[in-house]
């Protein structure tokens, strides 16, 4: 790409039936940039996150990834091409090891230079698997298995990851822990789209905002703008 934005939506929609669950879309991501999306629940949210990873068709607009058209691309071949979406932490192989969880993930990257430096940078990335490579995956607690399925999408050597609230469930400290390697995968270069419910924190964290309210975008802006009557009015609380 020629330094244009690393994801572009342009008037996207998307019906469930004949229910409108997106409705015109249109934003763009710098390459390096963290996006946080907010929005009270059914605001579209999760619908976004997946009609970019095409794991829904869409029924009009248009996604652009790296300067691609990927518009109507099935999942599979968007994940090839730059993106991992994850939902909620699963695909986590409970009965291989850490290393081999990570590098079965790699397997996609071209080029076993690459596939090493991917498999390193993960393991850079969560340290707390650092002294753990050969124990067994379903030996972890159910919040390293998180931070496992968000360590082997990050193997992948993904341009874009899309966190669809990946702090579900967990407890604060791992929390803490899930949003550290986020920000160590944004500082290595990766871009993040984060769907979070911990408000403050994914605005603590994104460089941009973007508020959905019944399938439209009400608001969007650099983090540092997105309070006080922004949050009150379309999430009804900080
Ligand atoms: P939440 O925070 O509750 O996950 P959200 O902002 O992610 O909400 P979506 O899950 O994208 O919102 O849902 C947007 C709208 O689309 C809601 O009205 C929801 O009921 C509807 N919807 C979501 N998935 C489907 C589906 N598979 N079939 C039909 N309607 C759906």
């Amino acid at each position: 790409t020629t330094g244009g934005p690393l994801l572009t939506v342009e008037n996207l929609s998307l019906h469930y039936g004949d229910a409108l669950a997106l409705n015109g879309i249109s934003f763009t991501l710098a390459a390096g940039k963290a996006l946080a999306v907010l929005g009270a629940n059914g605001a579209g949210k999760s619908s976004l996150a997946r009609a970019v990873s095409g794991l829904v068709p869409t029924s009009g607009g248009k996604i652009l990834l790296g300067g691609e058209d990927v518009s109507g691309w099935p999942a599979h071949r968007v994940r090839k091409s730059a993106l991992v979406h994850l939902p909620e932490g699963r695909g986590v192989f409970r009965g291989l090891t850490v290393i081999d969880n990570l590098k079965m993930a790699a397997a996609v990257v071209p080029g076993r230079k690459a596939r090493k430096q991917a498999v390193d940078l993960a393991l850079e990335i969560f340290p707390v698997f650092a002294n753990r490579r050969r124990q067994s995956a379903g030996l972890l607690s159910g919040g390293e298995q998180q931070m496992l399925s968000l360590a082997r999408a990050l193997a992948t050597a993904p341009k874009l990851v899309i966190a669809d609230e990946m702090s579900l469930g967990l407890a604060p400290k791992m929390v803490d822990l899930v949003f550290d390697g986020l920000d160590r995968a944004r500082q290595a270069g990766v871009t993040v789209i984060m769907i979070e419910q911990y408000v403050h924190r994914a605005l603590a964290f994104a460089d941009e905002a973007l508020v959905m309210h019944r399938g439209e975008i009400a608001w969007a802006g650099p983090t540092s703008a997105a309070h006080g009557e922004v949050l009150r009015h379309y999430l009804g609380d900080a």
